[in-house]
């Protein structure tokens, strides 16, 4: 369906179906006519690729990236939205909509079912409210996935693309220079979104390449203690790791020490690979 951007087609879509908005599931649809076919065409949205999105709302980025992708699957958590969406992308037969939590969904599983000889990227408008989280969740399976294109707000943004070390790093930092190196493709401002949220977005994009360009020896528990060491901004790396993982402090002590680095230092001050040596002291230590 067409004109998924014009206010009066998404209010009478509105009115048939009873729906309003959910501010808990970060519920911003973008009315803003440029920008999904933007995402759809830089997110390689193309007759090669399978293109997982997460969060449809009415399915105006769906209907850009089924007119262009070879499949589409889409998972949105919101089951008021289904017979939404059965109108709205009545028209495409490449594309099935999964009404779940992308967190709680088995997306290997997904993939191969799904996506059998295709390459993949992820296109989507995340909720707000978990867009770490799903970037996190994506990175650590090390799944099939070429190429990443995602709006998220713009101090997510900022973290995502922040410079490692800084003090404008988190655990999503982490994580995703890991693996790539993200970038913003370009900035959308609050009202192309209905309702406007207080703060501006932008689009940012990262390729995956999983042929090690750091190499943790056991992955699992360097994001563990990536994310342990981020959980409480500004404390020294040694209180953040002792309540985060949780562990004795006199061993934290000794795992920091034994990889070389002073007792005062703070998650932010680190590098990756300084992360990574922390992350396999403490892990002997276990
Ligand atoms: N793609 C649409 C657009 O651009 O207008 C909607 C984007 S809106 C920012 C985020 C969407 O994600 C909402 O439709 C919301 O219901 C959905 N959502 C929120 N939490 C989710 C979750 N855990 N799993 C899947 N979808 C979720």
């Amino acid at each position: 369906m067409e004109n998924l951007t014009n206010i009066n087609v998404i209010r009478e879509l509105f009115e048939k179906h009873g729906f309003s908005f959910s501010k808990a599931l970060g519920q911003n649809f973008l009315v803003n006519p440029s920008v999904c076919p933007k995402i759809a065409e830089l997110g390689r949205a193309d007759k090669d690729h399978g293109v997982i999105e997460i969060g449809t709302g009415v399915g105006v980025l769906t209907n850009e990236l089924a007119k262009r992708a070879k499949k589409v699957v889409a998972i949105e958590i919101d089951d008021r939205l289904m017979p939404i969406l059965g109108e709205t992308l009545a028209e495409y037969d490449n594309v099935k909509i999964i009404n779940a939590d992308v967190m709680k969904i088995d997306l290997k599983r997904l993939i191969e079912d799904e996506f059998q000889g295709m390459k993949i990227s992820v296109c989507a408008n995340l909720p707000y409210y978990i867009t770490s989280p799903i970037i996190m969740m994506l990175l650590e399976q090390r799944l099939p996935i070429d190429c990443v294109t995602v709006m998220v707000q713009k101090e997510a943004g900022t973290r995502l693309c922040a410079k490692i070390p800084s003090r404008e790093m988190g655990a999503v930092t982490v994580a995703v220079n890991y693996f790539s190196q993200p970038k913003v493709l370009f900035n959308v401002s609050r009202g192309s979104f209905m309702p406007s949220p207080n703060v501006d977005s932008c689009v940012v994009q990262f390729d995956l390449h999983y042929e090690d360009k750091y190499a943790a020896a056991d992955e699992a528990f360097f994001f563990k203690t990536v994310r342990a060491a981020f959980s409480q901004r500004r404390k020294t790396l040694v209180n953040s790791l002792s309540f985060g993982l949780p562990m004795d402090k006199s061993k934290v002590n000794d795992a920091i020490g034994e990889a070389g680095l002073p007792l005062t230092v703070r998650p932010e001050q680190l590098t990756i690979d300084e992360l990574i040596s922390v992350s396999e002291t403490l892990k002997n230590r276990m």
